[in-house]
């Protein structure tokens, strides 16, 4: 396992580093503050040959600070407020840090729609190549001042997986105030073990092994396990680790057990694919027979207009739809070729029959089987 690890990391060239509020916002260690930390890890990554995306949280932290504020604001402008404050000055510490070490850091703020269509995941992309190209150190954060509800990523564990896939990183550490993940929660239980790695994350019982009474705890360990998931799927590894102790980074990459490893999983997706399951929002639902269920878990095929029973919400050709069974379960998402009007138009029938009834037929598959994910 000790070689494995080695050899995982030893690989690793471009890495994306998810840094929390919680060591964000805590005080400095043997006197030096995560961001000079940081900024002399960085050096050291880079100098190793590799390269980082920092995905920082701590704009609303920070803003609650500088306004002073006592609790975290109960209103989403109040906290998107905060975030505007913060961000500034969480910047002005990334730079400021940076450049002492000679390096320079670039602010990408991004929403879930950004990511969430294709061409705009793609545009991010392409800044994000140019930036690595120049050197720069991307530092990524939700774009809190205009992130409400429906297009926010849930937290910044689940955009530091949708970076993986983003910058194709090969690795990913998420850095937070806990050692790893534990075999109980170690808040509660003075026994609680740190697993030193996850072999297949699809097989961990993370409820089994969380305590589900203490929300906060449990809470955070379970994003930082589905963004590890995400990234496995990419065929990204992720390594959890307590991001206030001095010197981290350098221990993970020169492969000391440090934090808990997650192994990537053997059958990536692909870029697109990956996309096509974390990243993009799903516009509708298709409703497929169980024969052409059957036909697409086990077979490989495409989803054909006859499979198709019924179409539920409103999509354009090329956004991206649910495929749920007759009992409404999603087992599978991918890229309509058909917009929502033109399947329910079109459904049930044999490929033979479209052009009879649409006057034209753009592709015989509604969705093609490169542009589909079993889930
Ligand atoms: N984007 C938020 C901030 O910078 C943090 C969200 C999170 O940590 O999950 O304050």
């Amino acid at each position: 396992m000790k070689d494995l690890r080695k050899k995982l990391i030893k690989k690793a060239r471009r890495i994306v580093i998810k840094v929390g509020s919680a060591v964000v916002a805590a005080p400095p260690v043997e006197g030096r503050d995560i961001f000079e930390r940081l900024g002399a890890e960085i050096k050291d990554l880079k100098g190793s040959g590799r390269e980082a995306a920092i995905v920082s949280s701590g704009a609303i932290a920070l803003g609650i600070r500088r306004l002073g504020l006592k609790e975290r604001p109960a209103t989403i402008p109040e906290r998107q407020a905060a975030a505007a404050v913060g961000q500034g000055q969480l910047m002005a510490l990334y730079d400021s840090a940076f450049s002492k070490v000679g390096e320079k850091a670039a602010q990408v703020l991004l929403t879930h729609d950004d990511l969430g269509s294709r061409k705009r995941f793609l545009n991010a992309r392409n800044t994000l190549t140019a930036l690595f190209r120049l050197g720069i150190v991307p530092v990524i954060n939700e774009n809190d001042t205009v992130a409400v509800e429906e297009i926010k990523f849930g937290d910044n564990d689940a955009l530091s997986a949708l970076t993986t896939n983003l910058v194709e990183a090969d690795l990913l550490l998420i850095l937070s105030d806990i050692d790893g993940l534990y075999d109980k929660d170690p808040k509660a239980h003075k026994d609680a073990q740190k697993l030193a790695i996850v072999e297949d994350v699809d097989e961990l019982k993370i409820d089994a092994i969380t305590d589900s009474t203490n929300s906060l705890g449990t809470g955070g360990i379970k994003s930082k396990c589905e963004a590890a998931r995400r990234a496995a799927h990419f065929g990204t590894a992720t390594v959890i680790a307590n991001g206030n102790s001095p010197g981290v980074i350098s221990r993970i990459l020169s492969g000391e057990p440090e934090g808990t490893l997650f192994l990537p999983k053997e059958d990536r997706l692909t870029s697109k694919k990956h996309w096509i399951a974390f990243s993009a929002r799903p516009s509708g639902r298709v409703f497929v027979d169980d024969g052409a269920k059957e036909a697409l878990l086990t077979k490989g095929k495409s989803l054909l207009p006859s499979g198709i029973k019924d179409v539920d919400g409103t999509f354009e050709a090329g956004e991206v739809v649910h495929c749920v069974d007759l009992k409404g379960m999603e087992f599978a998402r991918g890229v309509a070729n058909y917009s929502s009007s033109e399947l329910g138009r079109i459904k049930g029938l044999k490929t033979a029959e479209l052009v009879k009834v649409l006057g034209y037929k753009v592709y015989d598959e509604v969705i093609h089987r490169d542009n589909l994910v079993v889930l």
